[in-house]
């Protein structure tokens, strides 16, 4: 194999872009965005750094959605699914990838938006694909969809970093036959610690909280109450994570203080999200409120830097209980086509009742 630095380079087509309107994401309300847009008959493009609907692609395989399919179907394209059921990961994602065909929507993956800077008539954005080239592209108007999700939480203690760590379930059959700690007490612990126990694994959940957090999906919550009464699964309530080892983790109680080991070959965390909000500071956007949120006007979606729209749950920074998601995110992509062609707001949407109270 000829080593790297020999290695050959061709012209970049896709250097030095001129496009009216720069999307930073394609998730679904990225792409709804461009869908919306082109309806207006306005030209844009979609970066990602990840593939198309990147943070789905992360679900665990076969997880099914919360909503319904109506509720995350996005530009008026009917989710279909064989079963009746909620779509599943795998659903959504063959979804995504029709619905951007059918529009023939201009979407570039695994290239990452480094730097958006306002220049005389528009702004300059730089990008790098994952294979290392440094790409220019000129716009008029740039929308930051960029979710809440980019980085996951850390416990900040020694041992994190070993192999053994994980923040993403992925395949669970990794696990079989193995003693997994799953760190958390939320929707993702409660279905990861299910599935893995599934799959053979030996599992034990360490969570701050005294008891299953009670929104956990409801038909999760039940079942993983009777997993661990029945001692299928084991559960440390009311413990914190002090040091993970190359077999044991250390658990402190959090009612008296007691520390014990608890034997362990692989660690799960499923404690939440972090929002990346650095290219918005980096713009000078205004951050407000504890999640840092996106100060924007919210019939065009506009931030406090004109030219610069936020859409989807980006807006809502790192959001402990989430209060943005797609169900009412669909919205914001008509907002901003709306305001970028001078036609009035569309009214606000009156979302419908979730069945399960
Ligand atoms: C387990 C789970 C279950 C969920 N279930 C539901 C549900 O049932 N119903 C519901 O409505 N919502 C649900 N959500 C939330 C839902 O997934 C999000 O609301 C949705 O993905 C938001 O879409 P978005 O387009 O705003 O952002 P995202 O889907 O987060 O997309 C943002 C994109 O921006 C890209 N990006 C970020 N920074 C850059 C950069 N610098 N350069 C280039 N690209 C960048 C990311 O790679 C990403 O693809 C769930 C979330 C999780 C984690």
């Amino acid at each position: 194999m000829a080593p790297e630095n020999n290695a050959p380079t061709l012209p970049d087509p896709k250097s030095d872009t001129t496009v009216p309107v720069v999307i930073v994401g394609a998730g679904p309300i990225g792409i709804e965005t461009a869908i919306e847009l082109q309806r207006r008959g306005v030209d844009s493009i979609n970066i990602d750094r990840g593939p198309l609907g990147a943070q789905i692609f992360d679900f665990p395989p076969q997880s099914r959605w919360f909503s319904g399919p109506e509720r995350i179907s996005i530009g008026g394209v009917p989710l279909e699914t064989v079963s009746q059921e909620k779509a599943t990961r795998e659903d959504y994602l063959a979804y995504l990838r029709s619905v951007v065909r059918q529009f023939d929507l201009a979407v570039r993956t695994f290239e990452s938006v480094e730097q958006v800077t306002p220049v005389k008539d528009g702004f300059e954005v730089r990008t790098s694909t994952a294979g290392g080239l440094s790409r220019l592209i000129r716009t008029k108007r740039v929308v930051l969809a960029v979710g809440g999700t980019a980085k996951t939480r850390r416990l900040d203690v020694p041992g994190e970093d070993r192999s053994i760590v994980a923040d993403v379930l992925g395949e669970p059959h990794r696990y079989f036959g193995r003693r997994v700690l799953v760190v958390g007490g939320k929707n993702s612990a409660a279905e990861s610690a299910i599935r893995l126990w599934r799959a053979g694994a030996e599992v034990t959940i360490s969570y701050r909280g005294d008891e299953l957090h009670p929104r956990i999906k409801y038909w999760i919550r039940p079942e993983l109450a009777s997993c661990i009464r029945s001692g299928l699964i084991s559960a440390r309530f009311g413990t914190r994570v002090l040091a993970i080892g190359p077999n044991a983790v250390t658990l402190e109680r959090l009612t008296d203080g007691v520390r014990f080991e608890e034997p362990i070959d692989d660690v799960l965390l499923q404690i939440g999200f972090e929002a990346d909000g650095s290219m918005f500071e980096a713009l000078g956007c205004e951050l407000v409120g504890p999640n840092q949120a996106v100060l924007h006007d919210s019939s065009t979606m506009e931030t406090s830097i004109p030219g610069i729209y936020v859409a989807g749950t980006a807006v809502n920074g790192t959001q402990g209980r989430y209060e943005v998601y797609i169900e009412n995110s669909h919205v914001h992509a008509v907002r901003i086509a709306a305001a970028m062609v001078g036609d009035p707001p569309p009214p606000d949407p009156v979302l419908p009742e979730l069945p399960e109270a």
